[in-house]
């Protein structure tokens, strides 16, 4: 989150204006009735919620559709994650994603905009898989110029590892400011530059609704397999498999991460509001929903289109 726009003088969300467990867990159980089956906590950055571990308590006690225990997730930048892998694992958290675009400190620090050293989230992911956290991913994004330098030491230092490492094309979702098509390095690009040092093989662990292309070392041992995924979300858009509903720590529904506007879901939330009538009114929202950002941002290119399109900032819900 850039600090010239979130500085001290940035008016943030009250406490007050912001969902409480209770109602995340209502809106969990009506996601859970319409056959959601995995919820992912993001941010911002979700380990500044105090008390987070009694969400994820909560949310992993919701049975899903098929009485499967609901699958939970959360995606960091891992600068707490040390300290708090032991109690988000106990509480039910079953895999955590970890945003780390490089490993040099000067790169990380100049696209961070922090003093925080790279290893102190490398010791959160080294704690995550010692408590068995499974499987820990680490999400990477690529920016042509700015960090592709890190794509081989990144696949060097997390082989052998288990972390499955995730490579992602720079997408102009809001608050990437002066994104630009020149700028983003394609994940068959980024894939050539790893194929270029290490040998790889196509994995066949892909997941209904995964977004990412997965390969393993051709040297991996039978135990420690460490994935690396390529995640095309601009040079091969997936839209038409897209099943990710976002709501932001507001209540707002949004069903792309490049809308404009989100569903206030607050006055299905208030005291004595029905869950069948929340539940009714997301399927509602869902089933009109024509979202295809990243499609059409394809179809402009082609036509010389090259402006960055206003959408939600990406700090308000995930990626
Ligand atoms: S652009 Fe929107 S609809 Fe397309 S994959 Fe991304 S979030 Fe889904």
């Amino acid at each position: 989150m850039p600090r010239d726009t979130f500085g001290a003088g940035y008016p943030f969300l009250p406490a007050s204006a912001r969902l409480s467990f209770d109602q995340m867990e209502t809106l969990a159980r009506a996601f859970a009735s319409l056959g959601v089956d995995k919820i992912r906590i993001t941010g911002g950055e979700p380990l500044l919620r105090r008390g987070v571990e009694h969400l994820i308590e909560r949310l992993a006690r919701i049975p899903t559709w098929d009485g499967r225990p609901m699958e939970i997730a959360l995606t960091t930048n891992g600068v707490l994650l040390k300290d708090k892998a032991r109690a988000l694992r106990d509480a039910g958290l079953t895999r955590v994603t970890v945003s780390l675009d490089a490993l040099d400190d000067a790169v990380f620090r100049r696209m961070t905009d922090t003093d925080t050293p790279v290893a102190r989230v490398l010791e959160g992911i080294a704690a995550a898989s010692a408590t068995g956290l499974s499987p820990v991913k680490v999400n990477t994004v690529i920016e042509r110029g700015v960090n592709d330098s890190q794509i081989v030491p990144l696949v060097r230092y997390f082989k052998g590892t288990g972390v499955a490492l995730r490579f992602i094309e720079y997408m102009d979702v809001g608050g990437a400011e002066g994104w630009d098509m020149s700028r983003v390095m394609t994940a068959e690009e980024v894939r050539d530059t790893v194929a270029s040092m290490y040998r790889l093989v196509a994995t066949d662990t892909v997941r209904p609704g995964s977004t990412s292309v997965n390969y393993r070392h051709e040297d991996d041992g039978s135990e420690v397999v460490s994935e690396v995924g390529f995640i095309a979300s601009v040079s091969q858009p997936f839209c038409g498999d897209c099943t990710r509903a976002r709501v932001s720590s507001d209540g707002q529904l949004y069903t792309c991460l490049f809308a404009t506007q989100g569903m206030d879901l607050r006055p299905w939330l208030s005291d004595g509001a029905s869950p069948a009538r929340l539940a009714e009114a997301v399927r509602t929202r869902w089933q009109s929903r024509g979202d295809n950002y990243s499609e059409r941002r394809g179809q402009r290119g082609a036509h010389g289109d090259r402006r960055q399109y206003p959408t939600i900032r990406m700090s308000l819900v995930g990626g």
